[in-house]
């Protein structure tokens, strides 16, 4: 009924009504009424006459004058009766209309339009009486659709503005003062573009010029408005055009409190992006920008890079000092390539111990190599770990956009690729991709699919090499050491796949074959009477770490009926700084069968010796770098002197590895070194057949032109 009527606009002329309203209404109906009684007292005493009352009757005074006094009475009650019935009524619907004119007083005063009267009055007339009593209730729905509008607009957390075409405000909820906390009295007529803002109100304006214009975009426009305290919160604006409304008659911009939301998907952004340990980009955020830049020099040959970056001994001191020290390692070197970049390079931690440097944009044509330089430079100063100095080293490789066949790769891939080979050809190093370096790659993956039926193929191999006496050069032991006969690549260098063998774990069952095949031959070459031949086995780390290990040596040696003194395992100094007790426990346990270890390549590695004392060693191999310049340079001999005679005090053997000629034997004897080993004595041979080789003899190798696949220095 009354909801659907329009309500009534207010009339902007006026039409003069001929009835005065607000004359006094009761006086009027008073006089009406008395005066008519007066009149009817008057004309009764004539009206008698008519009837048939003699006139001389009908004329006395005394009948005139009660005539009118019952006329005045009539009319006097007649009035009363009016008054009170007509009079309770109206002001039944007076009482009503002031009950509402009170709640839209209040309402306009305060603003709060909740508590007015809901009391509709009962219509059961169609008189004038019942048509203003349904125009009062339909003046009420009208009011509480109203009043429930603007509850909504009150209470909503939303604040709603009213703004002209150019952002000046003419309405403004309260809400306003909850959210942003300025009072909505002195916003009104005020700039809305002052809250917002600098950088958003271009935005902000075109969002308001777009739907006065009649296009809005009907998305809600993100942007930041200023808060009292002077923080900026972040908020969500939607703009309606109600200009041509004449109730609102403005752009009317709902405006949402979002700071929470963008909080979150910040706090996430972080999470999802970077790397908690290091504080630098993750992996995700590094292949999102790697991509974009990728995208950037395709289509607008914006030149770029990629440095790809592995730590060499993380392993180690995670190890020996525990997972926390590997940590502040990591932070430490995040910290020092962070130190190298400028502002728009990205440095990511990928994964691990590996980070990657994007230089793209403005930086993508730096001197990527440079940078590479510059990272190995600040890293030459050891990193403080609590009480110890760490000196920490690096294998970084390169990948440009000049490069061709490393913009074919993928720059990310390419540069892992020269960071491998950075590692495998002497790690610390910074390599550039190269063309080559992707075919070397591939190789490798091939090798790595192949080796795994190697063994069980049979194409497993162990050489021999001679250890001979000094001086005199009796041969008294041999040193496996293992081949390959690749079936298409020929005689593959274990320094090719031993590293492959120990990156599938293939090393556990391949130095199991070795062991036992050693072990098997040295027996089978020993003769009742001779002095025993030794035989010297290469343990690599992750076969000296595998738990099952000393058992299996012991297995060997049961198997192969060898006198365990014979026996010798070749270890290197990076499996001896690992986890102290537990190295000493393994190292107890191996010689408790009896056998000898010796320290394999000793020299090159960890400059601490106090191993040497705590663990049960027995020989130490001279690395051949050493043997190379023993003839012709003073500090090669003097080191090698020096192994000799630490050797003497501490009751070692020592082997110096790599003599390849007279002079180098000479000089080595002259320092008193009492074991060598070299292509002078005897090159790595296969077995050469059931009877015992000669001691000292000179043996053909059988292995040259095994062409290596990656070259290793
Ligand atoms: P390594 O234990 O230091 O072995 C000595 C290497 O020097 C051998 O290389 C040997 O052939 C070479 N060599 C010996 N005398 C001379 C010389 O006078 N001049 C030159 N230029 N080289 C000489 P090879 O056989 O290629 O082995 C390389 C490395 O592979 C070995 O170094 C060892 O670390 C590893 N390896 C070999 N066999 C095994 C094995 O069965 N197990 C494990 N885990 N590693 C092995
Ligand atoms: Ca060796
Ligand atoms: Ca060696």
């Amino acid at each position: 009924m009354a909801h659907s009527r329009p309500t009534p606009r207010v009339q902007p002329t006026h039409r003069p009504h001929r009835l005065r309203l607000t004359r006094r209404v009761f006086w009027d109906l008073a006089v009406y009424m008395v005066g008519l009684g007066v009149a009817v007292g008057v004309v009764f005493p004539y009206f008698t006459v008519l009837l048939g009352v003699p006139r001389p009757m009908a004329t006395r005074p005394e009948l005139v004058m009660a005539c009118l006094g019952a006329g005045f009475v009539v009319g006097a009650a007649n009035y009363a009766l009016c008054r009170v019935v007509v009079g309770g009524r109206l002001a039944v619907l007076s009482a009503h209309l002031h009950a509402v004119a009170e709640t839209i007083a209040r309402g306009s005063r305060t603003g709060d339009w909740t508590g007015g009267t809901t009391e509709r009055i009962g219509v059961d007339s169609d008189d004038e009486l019942g048509e203003t009593a349904r125009a009062f209730n339909e003046l009420l729905d009208t009011l509480e659709a109203g009043a429930h509008f603007r509850s909504l607009v009150r209470n909503a957390s939303d604040i709603i503005t009213v703004v002209d075409p150019a952002g000046r405000i003419s309405y403004q909820t309260p809400s306003v003062t909850a959210v942003l906390g300025h009072s909505r009295d002195a916003l009104v007529d005020t700039d809305v573009h002052d809250l917002v803002h600098p950088d958003d109100v271009t935005a902000h304006r075109g969002q308001l010029a777009a739907v006065v214009a009649g296009c809005p975009t009907g998305l809600p426009l993100a942007h930041r408005m200023r808060h009292a305290s002077g923080a900026w919160r972040w908020m969500e604006t939607v703009a309606a055009d109600l200009l041509d409304d004449p109730a609102v008659a403005g752009v009317v911009l709902t405006t949402r409190d979002v700071s929470d939301r963008h909080e979150l998907e910040d706090a996430l952004r972080t999470q999802a992006f970077q790397d908690t340990l290091t504080g630098l980009p993750n992996r995700a955020l590094f292949m999102d920008r790697l991509r974009a830049a990728e995208d950037a020099c395709r289509t607008a040959a914006v030149p770029m890079a990629v440095l790809f970056l592995d730590l060499d001994d993380l392993k180690p001191v995670n190890d020996t000092l525990g997972h926390d020290v590997g940590d502040t390692l990591l932070r430490a070197v995040a910290a020092r390539i962070q130190g190298c970049l400028r502002p728009g390079d990205l440095a990511a931690r990928l994964a691990g111990d590996e980070f990657a440097v994007l230089l793209a944009g403005a930086a993508g044509s730096r001197d990527a190599a440079g940078v590479g330089a510059d990272i190995m430079r600040s890293l030459a100063q050891p990193v403080q770990l609590g009480d110890r100095q760490v000196q920490v080293s690096l294998s970084i490789g390169v990948a440009s956009s000049g490069t061709s066949a490393a913009v074919e790769l993928g720059l990310l891939r390419a540069a892992d690729i020269a960071m491998y080979v950075a590692k495998t050809t002497g790690k610390g190093r910074v390599e550039v991709f190269e063309g080559g370096h992707h075919a070397a790659q591939l190789e490798l993956d091939r090798l790595r699919a192949d080796l795994h039926h190697a063994l069980d193929a049979g194409e497993l191999e162990l050489y021999y090499q001679p250890i001979v006496a000094l001086p005199g050069g009796t041969v008294t032991g041999y040193e496996a050491l293992l081949r390959w006969n690749h079936p298409l690549r020929g005689v593959v260098s274990p320094q090719v796949f031993i590293p492959l063998a120990e990156d599938t774990g293939l090393i556990i069952r391949i130095g199991r074959w070795v062991t036992r095949e050693a072990t098997r031959q040295a027996a089978a070459w020993q003769r009742p009477g001779a002095p025993g031949l030794r035989m010297n086995i290469n343990v690599s780390a992750r076969q000296f770490q595998h738990p099952g290990f000393a058992d299996d040596v012991a297995d060997a040696l049961t198997a192969s009926g060898l006198d365990p003194h014979l026996l010798t395992l070749e270890l290197t100094e990076s499996l001896l700084v690992q986890d102290a007790p537990l190295v000493a426990g393994r190292l107890r346990r191996l010689k408790e069968l009896g056998l000898r270890l010796a320290l394999d390549d000793f020299g090159t590695g960890f400059s601490s010796l106090s191993y040497l004392r705590r663990f049960p060693i027995d020989i130490l191999k001279i690395d051949k770098s050493f043997v190379d310049g023993i003839a012709t340079s003073p500090e090669d001999r003097a080191v090698t002197g020096a192994i000799v005679q630490l050797g003497r005090t501490l009751r070692l053997d020592v082997v110096a590895e790599g003599v390849e000629d007279e002079r180098q034997v000479a000089a080595l004897e002259s320092l008193g070194c009492p074991s060598a080993q070299g292509y002078h004595f005897g090159r790595p041979v296969p077995p050469p057949g059931p009877d015992r080789p000669a001691a000292g003899a000179q043996v053909r190798t059988t292995c040259q032109g095994a062409a290596p696949i990656l070259t290793s220095r």
